[in-house]
């Protein structure tokens, strides 16, 4: 049961019907679908800091990458007296049930960086299609012609096809005009380095080694990629994208092995994320949230509550701007260059 305290001539009297529920008695349960992937560390302490600040206690889970354990992680965090969850989901569709659920118990949802098309959650992310341009045209200026290699995201990760699209936003026209041709074309099971790296041999095997550029959905990808790459001697000579700003990824852009990661800097999606949780669970409707604006992108068209924030493009040319935001030393970036 909720605790909720109603103040009445500067009295608190505990009661289970007022309106007002203290920060200090709010519990946010964080579902993390892939918790092995660099950058979740990264927003776990952000949204840790803001609940620490907001005075709400954080408790966890970690789905593995398996859609059915994030189920019963979900309803474990309710059981365990959550009175808002922020859910990255493993499969936008399996998680549907859980959500549900919360959504019927009054629990607020946020759909964290991964949409959740359910009109009763909120929906808080980087812009996705915006990554997929960002990675093509960096992909692009380097090699404008020649035989391209796409490694998409998990197919249950409605962020896989929003970045694909991007992507083909910007390729599109060499695709037609022949100027470039799709030679390959894979989701990566779960995003795991180890499964791009597998489709990646596939391709070169498949093309006798003539890929001359690779469109990676993320930095843990292109990691996979760019191993299957060095194994024959080509790393270094196709350009590949990624995101995150990993720190290897980094490292690798100064290499020269990696062309671009598209860095979104998760700090500010955690912090975000945290806030809204506990202004939703205090009783603010998502449509009242500061900054919210209305998406209706997701293959079902479903409009829901929404805030973007904007990715940044991190090539060689520019890696100061990661170093400058404190978000990773000079000395990792450079190291062994
Ligand atoms: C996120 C990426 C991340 C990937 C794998 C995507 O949904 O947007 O930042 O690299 O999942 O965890």
């Amino acid at each position: 049961m909720k605790k909720f305290v109603t103040l009445i001539a500067g009295a608190a009297i505990a009661t289970t019907m007022a309106t007002v529920a203290l920060a200090d008695d709010l519990v946010v349960g964080v579902s993390w679908s892939n918790f092995q992937e660099e950058r979740w560390k990264t927003d776990e302490a952000a949204i840790k800091e803001a609940l620490d600040e907001a005075g709400a206690k954080y408790i966890s889970a970690d789905a593995q990458s398996s859609a059915a354990k994030q189920l019963t992680d979900v309803e474990s965090l309710i059981a365990n007296g959550a009175n808002a969850l922020i859910i990255l989901a493993q499969d936008t569709d399996a998680i549907a049930p859980a959500v549900q659920k919360a959504v019927n118990e009054g629990i607020p949802v946020v759909g964290y960086d991964r949409l959740i098309e359910n009109p009763d959650a909120f929906y808080i992310t980087f812009d996705n299609k915006e990554v997929g341009r960002m990675q093509a045209r960096e992909v692009f200026k380097v090699q404008p012609e020649g035989n391209y290699v796409f490694i998409k995201g998990n197919a249950a990760d409605p962020n896989a096809d929003f970045l694909f699209s991007g992507q083909m936003e910007v390729l599109q026209e060499a695709l037609d005009a022949g100027k470039i041709k799709n030679v390959g074309e894979a989701y990566t099971d779960s995003w795991l380095p180890a499964n791009a790296q597998r489709n990646m041999e596939q391709f070169l095997t498949a093309n006798n080694n003539n890929v001359d550029a690779v469109v990676a959905s993320n930095d843990g990808t292109a990691g996979g990629a760019i191993a299957a790459l060095a194994a024959q001697g080509m790393a270094g000579s196709v350009p590949v994208s990624g995101q995150d700003g990993d720190h290897a990824a980094l490292n690798r852009i100064a290499l020269g092995t990696q062309t671009v990661s598209v860095w979104k800097d998760s700090r500010e999606l955690g912090k975000a994320a945290a806030k809204i949780a506990v202004e939703m669970a205090k009783g603010t409707k998502m449509a009242d949230v500061e900054g919210a604006e209305k998406f209706s992108g997701g293959p079902k068209g479903i409009e829901m509550n929404s805030m973007f924030l904007a990715p940044i493009p991190i090539t060689r040319d520019n890696l100061d701007v990661v170093i400058d935001a404190g978000w990773v030393t000079k000395e990792t970036v450079c190291q062994g260059v």
